[in-house]
């Protein structure tokens, strides 16, 4: 995985613990697999609840002194971080691309995005302004002070290996916390690059961790251990539950970013082409694997078939393969099970009666790839509507009108992103009040930026995640109340 890197000592088969890189207590370790080939790539440490505890006690002994520091200098730190993301963002797309299978240009990207947060909170950081109320008598001062959280744990996934971490570290440090991360188990070597250029950045030992190994017995320890104050997870919403449970225990603060199913929706008065780049863009990066790609794509009767003929030619065109060969668009599913989940989709949505438009396009001989489909006829009780497919299938159901398509929208537990294609300003106001879901995409299928509040609602969580109520989500507000003034 080090090969052809400029920094190949950003490659670090070791766990980042209480300010050492270390072994896992037993010397055991879990191996990383490359996607789109199946070759090994290397191994990191399987800790588990006994480094997890001491990664914790070394957070809190660095937390306070980096709250005591001032905001600008906190800032700095973090300004220096982005700078290396950025310097490195070569060999850290590389390393994201071996372990991950996405195409060298998104990991690129991805670091891009991934460092935006850093630099983003580093400035917020000088903004957690509190407030002066005033008092509801003549001899009291009310005010309200923002203070850090404490010591934060974050449990993140492999779809944006780089990303789902800065997003909760770039703010937590920014507000003055300390945090333990524990990245999946698929995607760690992108986070251990991190934590070297976070340490070469002056970030202080122990006050970011990242904890590698199997998710249970460190999610039990992050969940269970009391000096632990907050955790925020990104993952499915399955293990949100789990978690959010645990963390009764001990009433630690939460911010969940869960599972999605997010429709999308074209109707008549929709620009054609748009639709089609909107739908492409939201639908097949990261070969279909993040938690706002289009699902469900919805589209009025009179402009459907248009709709579908002119996808299906651009999910033809797409270009399959290793995402570091030259040009490709699509890489491999992250392993043999979202392959099989993808498989499971198709199959019975085709047994249901829908048709196949594109797809069954030769595939590379190894690695986990699955060819991009186009599914029209989608009906009620197909899985595919139901559940998140993750992966390079766009299933098409046709609709009447503007009513049912909310309705369908809305027909689901989840709440994350939803899109619509519309030029009507009637109709765009009155969709985008009616959709049940903490993101909207008017007319664009890319929504994800560090400046706006990226969550959802229903069972895809609660908390905002960049914007500056990122930062909220890792500040305390402690009501002061001064009296016999
Ligand atoms: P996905 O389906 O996207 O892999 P998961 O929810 O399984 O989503 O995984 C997201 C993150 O949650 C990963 O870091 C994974 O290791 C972790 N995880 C999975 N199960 C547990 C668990 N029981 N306790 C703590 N963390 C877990």
């Amino acid at each position: 995985i080090a090969d052809g890197l400029q920094r190949p000592d950003l490659v670090r088969r070791q766990a980042y613990v209480a300010g050492r890189w270390c072994d896992a207590d037993a010397g055991e370790t879990i191996q990383v697999t490359d996607p789109a080939t199946g070759e090994v790539v290397g191994s990191v440490p399987a800790c588990g609840a006994a480094e997890t505890r001491r990664a914790i006690e070394a957070a809190q002994a660095a937390q306070l002194a980096w709250a005591a520091r001032s905001a600008k200098e906190r800032a700095t730190v973090l300004r220096r971080w982005f700078e290396l993301m950025l310097t490195h963002q070569d060999d850290l797309a590389r390393i994201m691309t071996r372990e991950q299978g996405k195409p060298l240009a998104e990991s690129r990207g991805e670091i891009g995005y991934a460092a935006s947060f850093i630099e983003w909170f580093g400035e917020e950081a000088k903004r957690a302004y509190g407030d002066l109320i005033p008092g509801p008598t003549r001899d009291r001062r009310i005010s309200v002070l923002k203070q850090p959280v404490g010591v934060c744990a974050a449990i993140t996934p492999w779809n944006f290996p780089a990303a789902m971490i800065t997003r909760k570290v770039a703010p937590a440090l920014a507000a003055g916390c300390a945090i333990v991360v524990k990245p999946s188990e698929l995607t760690p070597f992108s986070a251990l690059a991190m934590a070297v250029l976070a340490e070469q950045a002056g970030v202080p030992p122990g006050l970011l961790a990242v904890v590698t190994g199997h998710a249970r017995p460190i999610g039990a320890e992050l969940t269970g251990n009391p000096i632990v104050r907050k955790l925020s997870f990104t993952g499915s919403t399955a293990v949100g539950k789990q978690l959010m449970a645990a963390c009764a225990g001990t009433v630690k603060r939460l911010s969940l970013e869960l599972g999605g199913n997010a429709p999308f929706i074209v109707f008549d008065d929709a620009d054609l082409d748009a639709a089609v780049a909107g739908a492409m863009a939201s639908k097949f990066r990261n070969a279909g694997q993040t938690c706002v790609c289009a699902n469900r794509i919805l589209v009025q009767a009179g402009i459907h078939d248009r709709f579908v003929e002119a996808l299906a030619a651009a999910v033809g065109a797409l270009k399959l393969g290793n995402g570091l060969d030259p040009g490709v668009q699509i890489g491999p599913l992250i392993d043999d099970r979202a392959l099989d989940k993808v498989r499971g989709h198709v199959a019975d949505a085709l047994a249901k009666g829908a048709r196949q438009i594109v797809g069954g396009a030769p595939l590379p001989p190894r690695g986990a790839f699955f060819a991009p489909t186009v599914l029209a006829g989608i009906e009620p009780g197909m899985r595919v509507l139901r559940e998140e497919t993750f992966g390079p299938v766009a299933p098409v159901t046709r609709f009447e009108t503007e009513e049912q398509a909310v309705q369908m929208a809305n027909d689901t537990e989840f709440g994350l992103a939803a899109y619509f294609y519309s030029r009507d300003i009637g109709r765009i106001t009155r969709v985008t009040e009616r959709l049940e879901y903490g993101i909207v995409g008017v007319n664009e299928g890319l929504i994800s930026t560090e400046v706006a509040p990226f969550g959802g609602i229903k069972e895809s969580g609660f908390g905002s995640e960049g914007s500056r109520y990122g930062l909220d989500e890792y500040l305390s507000r402690k009501y002061v109340c001064l009296g016999g003034q």
